[in-house]
């Protein structure tokens, strides 16, 4: 993990996270079965992500402050392949989304860092607005 990562886990505690039920290790794969949940006969997902008080069982630590994953080198390809924002000189929205949902301020982007620091200078928490579903 970043160390931008590593003093948040928003996407964690946010996204469902579900994958094909053969990334499981009763399938062969390396996901702990133990920390995962079915979700239809072909997927499955981390428990504790396919509620509406998400967070998924293998965060450790407190969101927004520090975390960790405890199956870091065991987890499944959407969290492989979730990407920070910023980390390729990109923006990513479906991470400052979920930063955003936990009141934290988003990585990157000019307009962005615009809003970080007004955010700053008026030491109000800061919320990204999101555009309506
Ligand atoms: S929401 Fe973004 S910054 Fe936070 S842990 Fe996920 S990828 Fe990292
Ligand atoms: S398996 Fe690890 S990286 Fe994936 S959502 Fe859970 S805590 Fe985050």
């Amino acid at each position: 993990m970043s160390n931008e990562c590593l003093s948040c886990g928003a996407c964690c505690a946010f996204f469902r996270v579900s994958f094909y039920w053969a990334e499981a290790d009763d399938a062969g794969g390396l996901v702990p079965v133990g920390l995962t949940e079915p979700v239809t006969p072909f997927l499955r997902c981390m428990r504790g992500t396919n509620q509406r008080q998400c967070r998924c069982a293998a965060l450790e630590g407190d969101v927004g402050q520090r975390v960790s994953c405890s199956i870091y080198h065991q987890r499944p390809s959407p969290c492989r392949e979730f990407e920070r924002s910023g980390e390729h000189g990109i923006t990513e929205e479906a991470c400052n989304r979920a930063r955003a949902h936990y009141g934290l301020p988003p990585l990157y982007g000019t307009d962005l860092l615009s809003l970080t620091i007004h955010s700053a200078a008026t030491d109000k928490p800061f919320r990204l607005q999101l555009p309506p579903d």
